[in-house]
């Protein structure tokens, strides 16, 4: 660093840990309380930033497995799938008041154990965590707008598995709609993030919800699939890698269950050469930095106009020389610690084979704390459209910049990747926005912004990124049967 940089040095600014009261063991939440597992075993989550043990976490087994499902069961065909749809509505707005009441203590544990920046968990992951609540609060007792007839019925039983990548959001995706639609639910979190699904088990304690409406089993992969293989489970929504998505389909074909995968994506984020650079360099940064690049719908992928290329470059190199990698906790950092070091590796594998593959890897000065999984932001420059850090979901801080000359050839190269969730277009023209919207295969296509979500909007993939919508409407079918037929 140079002594100028330095005498501008921000200060700590570190959010309080004392926020948060860890227990050293949680056990499996099932049928309203935490309970042992049947066989007795655990696993420890840790701090990323850290390495620091957290907590030791029960791992639920078949036999647990069941136990949830059973009381799932027990509540959907007891005192939930008797309530009357307004009672119901108002279970889901106390969980929403709940997580907004206790949003400091979420956020503060969300970023312990996940490793990202305290400013996104508070700023980004909690509230929008509680607007899903919110929002599906009020679709309970109208659900004959879901365009499923006049009396749409809940499906039943709900087996859930979310990844680490924003493990409260994730739940809040999953868990309020399937209730507001009067489904009951068992939700696997992420081996790696468990905490925020235990803190929000108590919540439901808190909220006086039925007791088996919602379960929490925490494990690894084997709970997850014991899980959505379980006879009695009556929809299946997994977020997670393409990988595991095509083994869940693969495991459910020829059984009646309901389906929705949310699996990778490799965005293209395309800037046009009247697009408005600062802000269009703000967005790439938010589209492919924030939450370390551990973001489905990451615009990992920048596609520039030739015309503007350097000046697009040296901007954005520029920019990234002021973002502050460290600690999570401290309000000032932007860019925090990779998730587990599986996730490190490969991240390492895929930008080592980057640059095998001949492209150009440049990062900022940037120093890495010695403890803990860390990787700086990364850009790749001169990638050819078939090296693998242009087709492959990297989930890091790795930026692909490729070039375009023409609108055709932006959308050629945007829809070439297996995936399609998502898209970012940078244009001052409105008719160049619809008309490349309608052009690129991705579930979600910004226009002169990025990641941005909202409950009312529905999200998901084409291709290798799944089927089925997460959000608005289209959200509220994936938990209904229509009683028209
Ligand atoms: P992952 O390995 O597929 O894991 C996702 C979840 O599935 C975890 O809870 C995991 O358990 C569990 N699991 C693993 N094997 C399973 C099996 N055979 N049957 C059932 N469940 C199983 O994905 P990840 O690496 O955690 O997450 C990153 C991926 O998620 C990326 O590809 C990203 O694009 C995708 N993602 C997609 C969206 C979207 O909305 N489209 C959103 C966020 C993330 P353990 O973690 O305990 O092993
Ligand atoms: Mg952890």
């Amino acid at each position: 660093m140079t002594s100028e940089r330095r005498a501008f040095a921000y200060a700590p600014a570190p959010e309080s840990r004392a926020l948060v009261d860890i227990k050293p063991s949680y056990g499996l939440f099932v049928g309203g309380e935490f309970v042992d597992p049947a066989d007795g075993t655990s696993f420890k989550t840790i701090s990323p930033s850290s390495e620091e043990v957290l907590a030791e976490v029960a791992e639920a087994g078949p036999a647990d497995v069941d136990r949830a499902v059973r009381a799932a069961r027990r509540a959907f065909t007891g005192p939930w799938g008797r309530m009357r749809a307004a009672e119901r509505a108002k279970y889901v707005f106390r969980l929403a008041r709940l997580i907004q009441e206790r949003a400091r203590e979420l956020a503060v544990l969300e970023t312990l154990d996940n490793g990202k920046p305290i400013r996104e968990s508070r700023d980004v992951d909690v509230p929008t965590a509680a607007a899903h609540f919110f929002y599906h609060a009020g679709w309970a007792d109208k659900l004959a707008y879901a365009g499923l007839g006049p009396d749409p019925k809940p499906i039943g039983v709900a087996g859930q598995v979310i990844p680490w990548n924003f493990p409260l959001l994730m739940l809040s995706w999953k868990i309020a709609p399937a209730l507001a639609a009067g489904n009951t639910v068992v939700l696997k979190p992420a081996e790696t993030t468990p905490l925020t699904a235990l803190l929000f088990a108590e919540l439901c304690q808190q909220a006086d919800l039925p007791p088996g409406v919602v379960n929490i089993v925490t494990g690894a992969g084997a709970t997850g699939q014991a899980l959505v293989e379980h006879p009695d489970v009556d929809k299946v929504a997994f977020t997670g890698s393409t990988d595991v998505g095509k083994a869940i389909a693969r495991a459910i074909a020829g059984t009646d269950k309901r389906v929705t995968l949310e699996l990778g994506g490799k965005a293209a984020n395309i800037v046009f050469d009247d697009a408005p650079i600062d802000q269009a360099v703000e967005g790439i940064v938010n589209g492919i930095f924030f939450n370390q690049g551990h973001v489905c719908c990451a615009g990992s992928r920048l596609l520039v106009q030739e015309s503007v290329y350097d000046e697009v470059l040296d901007s954005l190199r520029r920019r990234l020389g002021t973002l502050r990698l460290g600690d999570p906790m401290d309000k000032n950092t932007d860019i925090g610690a990779i998730n587990s070091l599986a996730q490190l590796q490969r991240i390492r594998e895929l930008t080592d084979a980057g640059e095998a593959d001949g492209a150009e890897r440049w990062s900022p000065p940037c120093e890495l704390p010695e403890q803990g999984f860390w990787f700086p932001p990364t850009v790749f420059t001169g990638v050819g459209q078939s090296s693998r850090i242009a087709q492959e979901e990297i989930f890091g801080p790795v930026l692909s910049v490729l070039t375009f000359r023409t609108p055709d050839e932006a959308v050629a190269k945007a829809n070439n990747t297996p995936y399609g969730l998502s898209a970012g277009v940078w244009t001052e023209k409105g008719s160049r926005i619809l008309w490349m919207a309608s052009k690129l295969r991705a579930g979600v296509v910004w226009a002169n912004t990025f990641n941005r979500f909202d409950p009312t909007s529905p999200f998901g993939g084409y291709k290798e990124s799944g089927f089925g919508r997460e959000g608005g409407r289209q959200g509220m079918a994936a938990y209904l049967r229509s009683t028209d037929a």
